[in-house]
């Protein structure tokens, strides 16, 4: 079994309490690693070690800043199938989603935002006056030190969304990975000591959120706050970081509606419908949990989404073929079979799935699976419809007209992503203004531009993240004003 390590001062380092957590596999329940436990002491010398590499760092020309980073993506690439099986065996995530969108993103990360710093302008402002002539400028300048804290259901992309605008704006950073799938985070400490970055300019500490992410949100020499994960989390983060004006970015949970009109290409949108609803277990911050359906055409995408359900291998992560691997957790499992229970409760009708799976290889007998799962029936406004689950689990729900759909579409707490499908360019663009939520995907999902602004509203989140979105959070305007007469 192996023993993971903090990245501190481009140093592999044990945590200086010498305490480690277990890291399971969730596809078997097996200890697979050994975890830092750190604690406070081991955030305090990764941040010594990031503010120690800033001034360097920070004034270092972009272009070698960014060579830096794409020598870090191709590392990354390089090591692309080590770094998928690894993230396959921590997430209980198919091996086959982990090579085509977890690695691959984690690259196109670095080489986004390496080559975008090399391409952005200043603002300038002209400024006349009856009494005087003045040039304006803004000077954009790196933080400082960032805290970046991920969760674990897209561990080593989400994670590098981060770092990657951070140190290429030249904040230096403490990153918190999920202490649920710290493997490939601690692979991307070693590759970013053989590509040769500064020492302390990424500093990576494992460990629990209390012991060691508290402890980052609350250091005062962190003045910036990257937090991806839950609500409640977030919550508490967004008030610490408030208390000590730090400056935080919050992308937190969601309850995706998808809208289907009768409308629409039936076939794309049923189809896409179930891979938004059951890619990666349901677990991706931007799956549509809640299917809304004009009434005419009910049945058949409720049938549709069965179908799919069924014809879903859920297999061995490993397995090139499985298209359906394991929840993230035995605990996580449980809290998803726990909203299924509640659905049967309220009288919702559980047309597929519902329970774990029966058939699974010998070597995933005590994983953590649960099938693809189609509720209906459920009634209005229950917190089935309402909270996040996260997981392989999708209700529907009829409307008849835009307005009910609208009103659906917005009955929840959260506004992180939605669908809609619709063959009426008119209605698209205006159910798409009315649908609170930071993305509407129209006639598609998960199409993603790494330029456009990312995050949610209400319960979703504080801030966007992407493009300049992410090039502004991590640096500090400046204005210069120049007297010319
Ligand atoms: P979580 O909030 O439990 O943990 C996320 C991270 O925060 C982990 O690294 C954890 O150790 C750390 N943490 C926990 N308590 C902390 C504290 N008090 N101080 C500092 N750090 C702390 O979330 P999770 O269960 O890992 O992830 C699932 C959640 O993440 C879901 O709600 C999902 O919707 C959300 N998510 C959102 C997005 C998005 O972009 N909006 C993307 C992916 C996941």
């Amino acid at each position: 079994m192996q023993t993971l390590a903090n990245l501190i001062a481009g140093r592999q380092r044990r945590p200086i309490a010498g305490a480690y957590l277990p890291d399971f596999e969730p596809a078997t329940g097996e200890e697979i690693a050994r975890v830092p436990a750190s604690d406070a002491q081991d955030v305090r010398a990764a941040v010594e070690a990031a503010a120690a590499a800033f001034p360097a760092w920070s004034s270092m020309p972009p272009a070698e800043r960014s060579a830096h980073l794409l020598a870090l993506a191709d590392l990354i690439e390089a090591n692309l199938d080590t770094l998928a099986d690894a993230e396959s065996t921590d997430t209980g995530k198919p091996v086959a989603l982990a090579r085509t969108v977890d690695i691959p993103r984690a690259v196109e990360n670095f080489r986004f935002f390496a080559t975008a710093i090399l391409h952005t302008e200043s603002a300038f402002h002209e400024s006349h006056n009856a009494n005087w002539h003045a040039i304006n400028y803004t000077l954009r300048r790196p933080r400082g030190v960032a805290g970046l804290i991920s969760p674990w259901n897209l561990p080593l992309y989400l994670l590098t969304w981060k770092i990657a605008p951070a140190i290429a704006t030249g904040n230096t950073c403490v990153a918190k990975p999920s202490e649920v799938t710290p493997l490939t985070a601690s692979m991307l400490g070693r590759l970013a000591i053989d590509a040769g970055l500064p020492p302390g300019v990424i500093n990576i500490v494992h460990g629990t959120g209390a012991d060691a992410g508290a402890p980052l949100v609350e250091h005062p020499d962190v003045p910036t706050i990257s937090f991806t994960g839950s609500t409640g989390v977030g919550c508490w983060i967004g008030k610490t970081a408030g208390d000590m004006l730090k400056r935080v970015s919050l992308e937190l949970g969601g309850k995706n509606p998808n809208v289907i009109f009768a409308d629409a290409d039936l076939d794309e949108a049923i189809d896409t419908a179930a891979r938004a609803a059951f890619t990666n277990q349901g677990q991706i911050c931007l799956c549509g949990s809640r299917v809304i359906v004009e009434r005419g055409v009910y049945d058949r995408v409720v049938d549709g989404l069965v179908q799919h359900a069924e014809s879903l291998t859920i297999g061995d992560p490993r397995d090139p073929a499985t298209l359906f691997g394991a929840l993230t957790s035995a605990a996580h499992r449980d809290k998803v079979a726990s909203y299924v229970e509640m659905a049967r409760e309220l009288g919702g009708t559980i047309r597929c799935g519902g329970k774990a799976p029966t058939h699974l290889p010998d070597r995933c007998r005590a994983g953590s699976f649960f099938e693809p799962t189609v509720i209906t029936d459920l009634p209005p406004g229950c917190r089935v419809l309402t909270e996040e689950i996260f997981g392989p689990v999708v209700t529907v729900e009829a409307f008849d007209t835009e307005d009910d759909a609208v009103t659906l579409a917005n009955a929840t707490d959260y506004g992180l992503a939605s669908m809609l499908w619709t063959s009426d360019l008119t209605r698209a663009h205006r159910v798409a203004e009315r649908i609170h939520a930071g993305i509407v995907w129209v006639n598609c999902w998960m199409l993603r531009d790494l330029r456009t602004p990312f995050g949610g509203v209400k319960q979703s989140g504080v801030g966007r993240e992407g493009g300049l979105e992410a090039l502004r959070f991590f640096t500090e305007p400046k204005n210069v004003c120049v007297r010319l007469s």
